[in-house]
């Protein structure tokens, strides 16, 4: 409770600091057009690097060019020619700066603009990504309740909400996090696996039977939750899992 107090007063402060001081660009330093209250200016958000086409037909990583076999065609990484991905997923941008930065932002100190510019580019950038694949559930990889009071919003959900009213699918939340893991980007690789194993449950079984279902996060470093959360849901049943993530290497 104390936690919570405390953030609302820093956010009032921060606020009252915006009025004194107009909101700048992250990178660049230039002052933001008129309503604009974070994020980044026009030229420094052209430098976020989207995943352009060849990307690995399996994971969705940007694909190196020694991994290139045909331009034009599907290509997979040099992972997955050895153990596809289990999942098909795909990510709007390489999770590099000034995106890192941006999405720490929009996690710890959610402002609604910047949710919006990056929100906006990943309803975007789907139609590159998927083509005219469509889910009929679009479902956001859960917080646990407790880092979920502690953050106030889970920014996937807002990810899958946008995307689920773009593609006219509908929104659920049918996963829940059982236990409430060390965050992912604290662990090395090969712990990380393991770190998520168990952790989800799918706690609405019958909504998810025969469902061609899109998974959505905000970052995908190694594959690992997405692919614990693609193996419960189709366990329960689900035709088919794809998964869009804001972020990936
Ligand atoms: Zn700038
Ligand atoms: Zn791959």
């Amino acid at each position: 409770m104390l936690a919570r107090a405390g953030e609302l007063g820093r956010r009032t402060i921060d606020g009252l600091l915006r009025l004194l001081y107009p909101p700048t660009c992250h990178v660049c330093g230039e002052r933001l057009p008129e309503g604009r209250r974070m994020g980044l200016c026009s030229a420094c958000w052209r430098t976020v690097e989207l995943i352009k086409h060849p990307w690995c037909a399996a994971c969705g990583r940007q694909l190196e060019r020694k991994e290139i076999v045909d331009p034009r065609g599907e290509n997979l990484c040099l992972d997955c020619r050895l153990d596809p991905f289990p999942v098909i997923l795909r990510g709007t941008a390489r999770y590099r700066e000034p995106l890192v930065r941006l999405i720490s932002e929009f996690k710890y100190d959610f402002w609604p603009s910047l949710a919006d510019q990056l929100s906006n580019l990943f309803v975007e950038r789907a139609h590159a990504l998927f083509g005219s694949w469509r889910p009929d559930l679009v479902i956001p990889v859960p917080l646990h309740v407790k880092r979920f009071r502690w953050r106030g919003f889970n920014q996937s959900l807002l990810l899958a909400r946008r995307l689920a009213a773009h593609w006219g699918a509908k929104l659920a939340e049918p996963l829940a996090r059982t236990r409430n893991t060390i965050p992912q980007a604290k662990l090395p690789t090969k712990a990380r696996l393991t770190n998520v194993a168990g952790a989800f449950a799918v706690t609405d079984e019958p909504s998810v039977i025969g469902r061609r279902i899109c998974l959505v996060d905000d970052v995908s470093a190694t594959g690992s939750t997405i692919r614990e959360c693609g193996r419960m849901l189709r366990e329960a049943g689900a035709a088919e899992v794809r998964a869009y993530v804001l972020a990936r290497p």
